[in-house]
């Protein structure tokens, strides 16, 4: 079908005669077609895609003729194509079925062995962590948007606007310039909600000494971007000043580290140690960064729990944060492209703390 069905179907290998992908988010990694219904059935030598009338057309044209069939006898075709090829053992994704789907298709399809063990997940999770250029290129289309959207915001950020219309105001210019959606609900935080890793923006008025976390990203051609930045407004203390210049440090650090063949423990180690060095060890409750991609968040996962390994070609972010309940917080994120020597930042917003 194309270079993405052809890789995965390279590398069935032994974990079974062919694929059966049902999620959006896998369909859509491999054929490039968004659909909500549909069911990609690969095998070792071709692909095709089920799908129902309302997308068959579009489904044609993108995909070809020859690998579009009608979704209406699904199981009644599968069962055909599985019995005329030989097919006996077929994987399905273990991370993303419900229970309910998978019982109907082993009732639907008797016939074979469904293979729901983590081998076609991790399979997948490797293919789609490893981006090919027109991958990077959407990403990076994203986050210039995103970028833009950072230098409006910084003219419009003053004292007396809310939390609410800078995040509005954010997501609105995105849409404006192309985005084609958000990557997630804006974070838009200030002065004490800024120690709220994950807070939605309130009616609270942004005023002078507040730092304000902003996390977002756009959605351009299916493909997500992430960034975070904090900037104060009208002054800052000593102790926000250090906060700050410890957490961009630990951000460096795991910036410098990441590179093929790094782990995922290092990378996040790296930022983690330059945080619990400065004394804030218990003020940084989450992982270093994730994958970014079809997925917002996705593999591999940068944090202390990862076993994963950094390849050349993965997307990951790198946003530690420290987090001072009852006071302020401060987070920055950068989107990197792992290399063979180390990575480049897909991220061109300046990272010195900014005073508005
Ligand atoms: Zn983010
Ligand atoms: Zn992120």
């Amino acid at each position: 079908m194309n270079i993405f069905t052809d890789k995965l179907s390279a590398a069935l290998g032994d974990t079974a005669d062919a694929a059966l992908i049902l999620s959006p988010e896998n369909r859509f990694y491999y054929t490039g077609f968004a659909a909500s219904d549909g069911a990609l059935l690969i095998t070792k030598t071709d692909a095709l895609f089920f799908t129902d009338s309302r997308y068959t057309e579009a489904a044609e044209r993108k995909l070809g003729k020859a690998y579009v069939r009608d979704s209406a006898k699904l199981y009644e075709d599968l069962a055909a194509i599985f019995a005329e090829n030989g097919i006996e053992t077929v994987a399905v994704e273990n991370d993303r079925l419900t229970l309910a789907q998978f019982a109907r298709i082993c009732e639907k399809l008797p016939a074979v062995r469904f293979v729901s063990d983590a081998s076609l997940t991790n399979l997948i999770n490797e293919q789609r962590g490893v981006k090919a250029e027109e991958e990077i290129e959407k990403i990076s289309a994203a986050q210039r948007i995103a970028e833009a959207a950072f230098d409006h915001i910084l003219g419009f950020i003053k004292p007396g606007v809310t939390e609410r219309e800078i995040g509005l105001e954010l997501d609105y210019y995105m849409l404006r310039h192309g985005a084609d959606g958000l990557s997630f609900e804006t974070i838009a935080v200030s002065g004490v909600n800024s120690s709220l890793p994950h807070g939605v923006p309130s009616d609270k008025k942004v005023e002078p000494g507040d730092f304000i976390t902003m996390d977002y990203g756009a959605l351009k051609d299916g493909y997500h971007s992430d960034m975070t930045r904090t900037v104060a407004l009208g002054r800052v203390s000593e102790e926000q000043k250090r906060v700050y210049d410890t957490v961009l440090r630990a951000q460096t650090a795991s910036l410098e580290k990441m590179c093929a063949g790094v782990s995922c423990f290092d990378a996040d180690k790296a930022a983690r140690d330059v945080i619990k060095d400065a004394g804030y060890g218990d003020y940084f409750g989450h992982g270093t960064g994730h994958g970014v991609g079809v997925e917002i968040h996705e593999f591999p996962r940068v944090s202390p729990l990862s076993k994963d390994v950094l390849r050349a070609g993965n997307v990951v972010t790198a946003e530690p944060g420290i987090y001072l309940p009852g006071k302020f917080g401060v987070r920055i994120e950068d989107m990197a492209l792992i290399t063979e020597t180390g990575c480049v930042n897909l991220t061109r917003c300046p990272k010195e703390l900014i005073v508005l």
